[in-house]
């Protein structure tokens, strides 16, 4: 018989249906057996009665987990069976509809999962969490933060595209440009010794893609940054990343603004706003006044539906770099303030320098950062040139940017933020590993599969990599 989801059961009462999906519990009350089962959509109980004697037995040896297909009659549960949770009112997962079963097939057995999928999770060894992930995730809090998380994706997509975006895949495997973070290298093997690096951003390709003609870009984008264990970082993140032509940090930061307005009245209407518009600080008044970049400016920290947004303008250009020369702040592709070009120019004071660059944040979180950038090349190497890097590195490692600014570049800006930290957000989550399906540690290690491993011999051979570390 054809599959029935489990929330569509309601349309079939006194009819005959199959459903497939996990036992979540079996309780054995005397004769009656209950078996809550669960499918993508949703939870029912199930009862095989004692008259019915195949069922009843196979539902007798049911475990937790086992995957089953179940036959049976949608009947209305009596009024007072119905249980209603005391405090909201609800009905509990077994609603007001239970499958008399009639017939039940195994269709596979499971372990006994290492931990409870039916709690929250949050006092779960987390090591054991992600080792076993795939188990993990069948808990409802897991369901829901990564189920909500296809929701604002797909906000995110239909909101560009309806504003004209285009998404543009950009590439994966790219040319090690720093970009300011430690970037991951790819050995190629066709060309032994060569390296690609993965993207820490699209940032290159964003700005190419405007050079191009196509003037308004968005992508999904996975950025790759190989930082030492900082707290709640990973070493693959997710952001919303897009780029305008023609545009200024005005509309920028409007746009911005109106499609996060949209999303919190579409998927969380329940959350409220601090203050709109979103209050504005420079970097200068955020940290006087705040101590930080990343104020936290909810009015009630303990309310979990407060969602303080701020935007922290005027970002320095440039701070100082570890061996005590100039580092970009945010990176080298910002303009600069029309105040600050003279001093610019004139190479004095470069700290004071302010950028085009702006961050959004939330609750006290980075949300994103953007800038308008630098569109002309001569601008931009004069960057590079406060940077350190010599006129034959910067032809090296960035001569398709500058000579690309030569070929008629509008001026353009865009923005980026982090998906991840956006759902754990607006989620309440603790951390981003909580909103990532197959999230790694804070080591960067994947639990589950064992990465990163070591490879075969003959693999480093074809690329002509011999390891001097040992093991
Ligand atoms: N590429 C930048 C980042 O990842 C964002 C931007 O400037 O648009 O931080």
């Amino acid at each position: 018989m054809k599959r029935t989801y489990i929330k569509d059961l309601n349309n079939f009462i006194g009819k005959e249906v199959t459903i497939s999906g996990w036992v979540d519990i079996r309780r054995d009350h005397g004769k009656l057996i209950f078996i809550d089962l669960r499918d993508m959509s949703g939870k029912v109980q199930a009862v095989a009665l004692p008259n019915n004697k195949d069922a009843h037995e196979i539902s007798g040896k049911l475990r937790s987990e086992w995957v089953v297909s179940a036959t049976g009659i949608v009947n209305k549960r009596p009024e007072k069976m119905i249980s209603k949770n005391k405090e909201t009112g609800e009905i509990e997962p077994q609603g007001d509809i239970e499958l008399e079963l009639k017939k039940v097939e195994v269709l596979n057995e499971a372990l006994t999962p290492p931990f409870d999928v039916r709690s929250d999770g949050h006092d779960i060894n987390e090591e054991a969490r992600l080792k076993y992930r795939y188990l993990d995730l069948r808990r409802p809090r897991m369901q829901k933060n990564i189920r909500n998380r296809d929701k604002i994706i797909s906000f995110f997509r239909d909101y560009m595209h309806k504003n004209d975006f285009v998404e543009i895949e950009t590439p994966i495997m790219m040319k090690g440009t720093p970009e300011g973070s430690r970037e991951y290298i790819v050995p190629s093997r066709l060309e032994k010794g060569k390296f690609y690096v993965l993207p820490q951003s699209p940032q290159q390709f964003k700005q190419l893609s405007m050079v191009a003609g196509f003037e308004k870009y968005f992508q999904i984008a996975r950025c790759f940054r190989d930082e030492d264990t900082r707290g709640d970082r990973q070493p693959e993140f997710t952001q919303l990343d897009f780029e305008m032509s023609f545009i200024t940090q005005e509309e920028v930061l409007q746009y911005t603004e109106a499609m996060f307005i949209e999303l919190i009245k579409t998927l969380y209407p329940h959350k409220n706003i601090s203050s709109t518009p979103f209050p504005r600080l420079t970097y200068k008044e955020s940290v006087e006044k705040y101590g930080s970049d990343k104020p936290d400016m909810r009015k009630d920290k303990n309310n979990p539906n407060e969602l303080a947004f701020a935007w922290v303008t005027d970002f320095p250009m440039f701070e100082k770099s570890e061996d005590s020369g100039l580092a970009a702040a945010h990176h080298p592709f910002c303009s600069i303030k029309d105040d600050d070009v003279e001093k610019f120019m004139s190479g004095k004071d470069l700290l004071s320098v302010r950028a085009n660059s702006y961050d959004l944040v939330l609750n006290g979180y980075e949300l994103s950062s953007g800038s308008i950038r630098i569109h002309k090349s001569d601008m931009q190497s004069k960057v590079f040139e406060y940077l350190g890097v010599s006129a034959e590195d910067q032809q090296k490692k960035f001569g398709h940017m500058l000579e690309a600014f030569k070929y008629g570049t509008p001026p353009h800006g865009g923005f980026a933020p982090g998906i991840d930290r956006i759902v754990m957000l607006l989620e309440n989550e603790p951390n981003i590993r909580e909103v990532i399906a197959f999230a790694k540690t804070g080591e960067g290690r994947d639990l589950m599969m064992g990465a990163p491993a070591e490879v075969a011999e003959k693999q480093l051979k074809e690329l002509g990599i011999e390891l001097k570390i040992k093991k």
